[in-house]
């Protein structure tokens, strides 16, 4: 129902990416049933997991993983097997893990669009040079990324526009903005991606 609603509301091609982190494997398990082909994950030991158990079904479904948390460079090794899209590349030496791991391989500069610690993503202003250099890394960029402000959805509005004026400036397709609690907003601003985790698959269990 979600979907649908998605896509009568724009014209454009919306990948919904089905977030399950916290959940597990089953609710995984259970998209890729439905017909979610992108599925997101934030914690590198859980998506390695979730991917050995659900290799078959990931295959048959024709689905793949998209990386979407905060990510140490010392985990990029675990789960370079197994990301078709690293969307949280914020920072030259992460950047640099992957091109080595996963040489060629596709990803999102993840901007900091809400200015708060922890969430991840570079300063906007530094986005041009970090996608940039990825590419002098030899890695895919296709966009830009970015999570916008806790709370009410239109203080995502202004960072969304910015992600998507500079996606613009620099000829990137994806726009993968737009949470359960703000997809609207990314929608009217121009987002290609959403990641969609609450709204789909229910609250997230308490994090052990
Ligand atoms: C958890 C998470 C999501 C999904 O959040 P919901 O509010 O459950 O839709 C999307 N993007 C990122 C980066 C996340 O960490």
């Amino acid at each position: 129902a979600l979907v649908q609603r998605i896509e009568q509301r724009t014209d454009r091609t919306v990948r919904v990416v089905c977030v399950t982190k916290g959940h597990p494997p089953a609710v995984a398990a259970s998209a890729i049933a439905a017909g979610f082909t992108d599925l997101g994950e934030n914690y590198a030991q859980e998506l390695r997991g979730k991917a050995e158990l659900l290799s078959g079904a990931v295959r048959a479904g024709g689905a793949s993983w998209h990386f979407i948390g905060r990510l140490q460079t010392n985990k990029v090794r675990l789960i370079a097997p197994v990301v078709s899209l690293w969307q949280s590349v914020d920072r030259e030496p992460l950047a640099a893990a992957i091109a080595q791991r996963a040489p060629g391989a596709s990803v999102l500069v993840q901007l900091d669009l809400a200015g708060l610690d922890g969430r991840g993503g570079c300063r906007p202003d530094d986005g041009a040079e970090l996608v940039a250099r990825c590419r002098e890394l030899g890695l895919h960029v296709e966009g830009l990324m970015g999570v916008g402000p806790p709370g009410d959805p239109e203080h995502a509005r202004v960072g969304f526009r910015r992600l998507v004026a500079l996606a613009d400036e620099l000829g990137l397709a994806e726009r993968s903005i737009g949470m359960s609690g703000d997809l609207d907003v990314a929608l009217d601003e121009g987002a290609t991606m959403l990641r969609v985790g609450s709204a789909l698959v229910g609250p997230r269990p308490p994090r052990r």
